[in-house]
């Protein structure tokens, strides 16, 4: 059985480190605080939105959460925005996905000003870590590499297949990576052939939201595997991998939940720290 990597540890690890900075910026009277836009009453979201105003409340970082109305149009969206680029006591802001279909997603996030912008969704950050420059990198991408890091694992000449090519985990995922020496393969849902590329992989990272993709025979023997996957299956939560199955040939490998999920949070407390330590400079 391979090594089970510990997110709720890791993040916990963080936490501690982050707690330092807080205290720091307190003691320059700053409160570092997140605003949270979230439109319409879509469940999920607003469960995400609670627990990371918990997480705020628990590291005394300062949240405001703005609930819209469904319909809202795309200029009224684009004054709250403003206003909060405007508000010198806000330090991050996280436009809560998905928008209604008749907004514009990426013309919204690139309303944030890109020193507030802690989820790295505006088209400056996304440019910035493709030309491996100074910026904001989202969260869950900055989660994984924590992990990795944490359980000493190098990624330099590493060969990695991602499996998903969205913007906000794997596009982003492949630019770090390349950008860190590794050899990257990025797989999607018109990729043929699909484990004869997985089973190359030395290390394996699956963001796909389709239960049970990743089976054994998906799997180099020894290889890390990282599952970024979130479902449910009978009413439990799961991953896309067989953590049963692949567990037992992986050297390390994360679960669902306890993986992924709890770094990607601690990413964006430590992104909205470091937002207000770049503003107060
Ligand atoms: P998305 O729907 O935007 O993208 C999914 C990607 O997976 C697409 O590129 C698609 O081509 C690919 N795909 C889907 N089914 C496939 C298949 N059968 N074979 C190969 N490729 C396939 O999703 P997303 O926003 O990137 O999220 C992916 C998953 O990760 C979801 O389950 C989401 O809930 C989860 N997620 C978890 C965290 C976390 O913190 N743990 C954060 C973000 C997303």
């Amino acid at each position: 059985m391979g090594i089970i990597m510990d997110g709720k540890k890791v993040a916990e690890k963080t936490y501690e480190d982050l707690e330092v900075r807080i205290n720091k910026l307190k003691e320059n009277n700053i409160i570092p605080m997140l605003a949270v836009v979230i439109v319409g009453n879509d469940e999920a979201s607003q469960v995400y939105v609670r627990n990371k105003a918990k997480m705020c409340e628990k590291l005394q970082i300062g949240s405001k959460v703005i609930e819209c109305e469904e319909n809202i149009s795309e200029k009224e969206l684009e004054k709250i925005i403003k206003d909060l680029n405007n508000d010198q006591n806000i330090h991050g802001i996280l436009i809560q996905a998905p928008l209604p279909k008749h907004l514009d997603s990426l013309k919204i996030f690139d309303i944030v000003s890109k020193e507030k912008d802690v989820d790295g969704f505006n088209i400056y950050n996304v440019g910035a870590l493709s030309l491996n420059k100074e910026g904001f990198i989202p969260c869950t991408v900055k989660g994984i590499i924590k992990i990795l890091e944490y359980y000493n694992i190098n990624v330099t000449s590493k060969n990695i297949v991602i499996i998903g090519r969205s913007n906000i985990v794997g596009k982003p995922l492949a630019n770090y990576l390349i950008n860190h020496n590794a050899t990257v393969t990025v797989c999607h849902s018109k990729t043929s052939n699909l484990s004869d590329i997985t089973k190359q992989a030395d290390i394996l990272i699956s963001a796909t939201g389709t239960a049970n993709l990743v089976k054994k025979d998906y799997v180099k023997k020894g290889a890390v595997v990282i599952d970024v996957g979130i479902n449910r299956n009978n009413n439990k939560l799961c991953g896309d991998v067989n953590f049963e199955e692949v567990s037992e040939i992986a050297s390390h490998i994360t679960p669902v939940p306890g993986g992924v999920g709890p770094m990607t949070i601690a990413m964006l407390m430590e992104n909205v720290l470091e937002a207000a330590e770049m503003q107060r400079k």
